[in-house]
This record gives structure tokens, C-alpha cells and sequence, in this order.
């Protein structure tokens, strides 16, 4: 069965390209009237017209989700423009350099973290109280694979993806008798921009291929497919947990 999401509303960060176009695309499919925000203006143009010349709804935001008073305005646009918030997906992320722990430049960890956790945090602060304003709600934040095992060379990123991971947990505690449900996903490695050369020829060594049992890498859809999901009623027993679309890269 399919996940129907009409009459909901969703935002979905960092959607102005891969895994985030790929979720907008599934959720507008489905009927949710999608805010598709991104720091790439232009892109989140492009992808929310891409959405309304396929009959869907769809409106474009740019958003840096480092600051916190744009990431509410956000919020305070998708409320004005759709009546509420039903949904939200926080999957703005960015790689980071690939440097041992002791030879981490300090400006790239904290970007790291600015991005891929404080932007967690900010987007979920503004979601959640939007959704209790409408009795309930879903989130999904874009964890990854280095949210449970470590990467050699990726410090911050797998820092910064344990801490969605505990985020999640923490929140969706909290608000599990309110009607909010909220869990991570984490993605294997995924064919999208977000590869840097870097990962890419680390992705490539035959290490790396060792720990891709499915001898390839993953689509943006089968991650969007997964997002869809625990967004839905289908999953209405399912909070506070995180979930692996990583053909079996941590299995083993
Ligand atoms: P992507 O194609 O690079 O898309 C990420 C989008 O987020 C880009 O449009 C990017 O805009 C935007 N973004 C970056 N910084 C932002 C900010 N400060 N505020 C708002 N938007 C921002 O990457 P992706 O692979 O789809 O990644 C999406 C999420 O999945 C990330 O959280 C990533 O860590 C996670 N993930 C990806 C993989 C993978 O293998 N691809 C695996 C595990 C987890 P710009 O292009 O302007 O930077």
C-alpha cells in the first residue's frame, strides 16, 4: 500500500538536490503539499517547479539552516502559506574535508556541525511547534551509516551523525504522547552531488567495495522510499528509532 499524503504539508531541507529532491518529488507524488528549501536558491526553484509541472504542490524556499531565525522564518512561511505543518524532513548536509582527528582544521568541524546537527536542531525546535499548534506530526532527519559505525578520516561528519541519531532519540521521547513521531534514517553511500572527489575515491578502494555487499550504490529514491514511509500512518508505532537503507554496509 501506498502512502496517501493528501491534504498534509511537508518541508524538506537541502531538497534542491539529491536524496532531498528525491523525498520532495515522493511526498508531492503522494499529495503533500511540499515546501522544498535549500541554501541553493536556484535550485529550489528548479525543483519545485520540476513538482508543479508534474500536477503536484509545491513551494520553494532558500534557507541556510546554520541560522536560526531563518530556519523559523521557514517555518512561519510554510504555516502562512499551507495553514500548518504535518511533516518535516531535515536533510540538509554537507561531506566536510577527509582529514585524520588531530589534523581536522577547526573552521571545517564546526561548519560540519553547524550544518548537519545544529541545523537538525533548529529546523526540529520550529517543526515541533508548529505540528503541537495542529495536534501532531511526523519528522525524519537524514542521519547516515557514520551515525552507527566510524569512517576513518570523517571525524565531524560521524560525530555530527551520532548526534542526529541521540537528537532524535531525545526528542521523539518527549513528544511521543503528543502526537509527534520522530526518527532518523541513514543512508549507505548514495549516487548524489554530495560525494566529494575525496569520498568518491575513497568509496572506490577496494575496501570500501568490501563493505558493499549489493556491489553498488544506493538511488535517492530507495532512501526517499524509506523517508516516505516512516512519515506515513503506516508507521504510526514507529518513533525514536533509527533506520538503515545501506544494503548492508554495517552488517558487517
Ligand atoms: P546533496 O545532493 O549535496 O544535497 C544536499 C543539499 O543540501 C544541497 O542542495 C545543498 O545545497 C543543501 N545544503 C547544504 N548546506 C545547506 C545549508 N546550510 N542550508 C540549507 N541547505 C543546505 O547531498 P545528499 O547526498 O542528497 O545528502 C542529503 C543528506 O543525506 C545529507 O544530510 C547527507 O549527509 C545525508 N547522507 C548522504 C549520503 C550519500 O551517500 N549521498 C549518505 C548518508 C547520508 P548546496 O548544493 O548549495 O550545498
Amino acid at each position: 500500500m501506498k502512502p496517501d499524503f493528501h491534504g498534509k504539508v511537508a518541508i524538506v531541507t537541502g531538497a534542491g538536490s539529491g536524496i532531498g529532491a528525491a523525498v520532495s518529488r515522493q511526498l508531492a507524488q503522494e499529495g503533500a503539499e511540499v515546501v522544498v528549501a535549500d541554501l541553493d536558491a536556484e535550485a529550489a526553484r528548479c525543483r519545485a517547479a520540476e513538482i508543479g509541472a508534474q500536477g503536484g504542490s509545491a513551494y520553494d524556499f532558500a534557507v541556510d539552516v546554520t541560522d536560526a531565525a531563518a530556519v523559523e522564518k521557514l517555518i512561519e512561511f510554510t504555516v502562512q502559506k499551507c495553514g500548518g505543518l504535518d511533516m518535516a524532513v531535515n536533510n540538509a548536509g554537507i561531506d566536510g574535508v577527509r582529514k585524520a582527528t588531530a589534523d581536522y582544521p577547526l573552521d571545517n568541524w564546526h561548519r560540519l556541525m553547524n550544518v548537519n546537527l545544529n541545523g537538525v536542531f533548529y529546523s526540529m525546535k520550529y517543526e515541533i511547534a508548529a505540528m503541537l499548534d495542529r495536534g501532531g506530526g511526523a519528522i525524519v532527519n537524514m542521519s547516515s551509516i557514520l551515525g552507527s559505525v566510524g569512517l576513518p578520516t570523517a571525524s565531524a561528519y560521524t560525530a555530527a551523525k551520532h548526534g542526529v541519531v541521540g537528537l532524535t532519540k531525545v526528542a521523539a521521547i518527549e513528544y511521543a504522547r503528543m502526537g509527534i513521531r520522530i526518527n532518523a534514517v541513514g543512508p549507505g553511500w548514495i549516487e548524489t552531488p554530495l560525494l566529494s572527489e575525496q569520498a568518491e575515491a575513497l568509496a572506490n578502494t577496494r575496501r570500501m567495495a568490501a563493505l558493499q555487499p549489493m556491489g553498488r550504490r544506493g538511488k535517492p529514491e530507495e532512501v526517499a522510499a524509506l523517508v516516505c514511509f516512516l512519515l506515513s500512518d503506516q508507521a504510526s508505532f514507529i518513533t525514536g528509532s533509527y533506520h538503515l537503507v545501506d544494503g548492508a554496509y554495517t552488517a558487517h
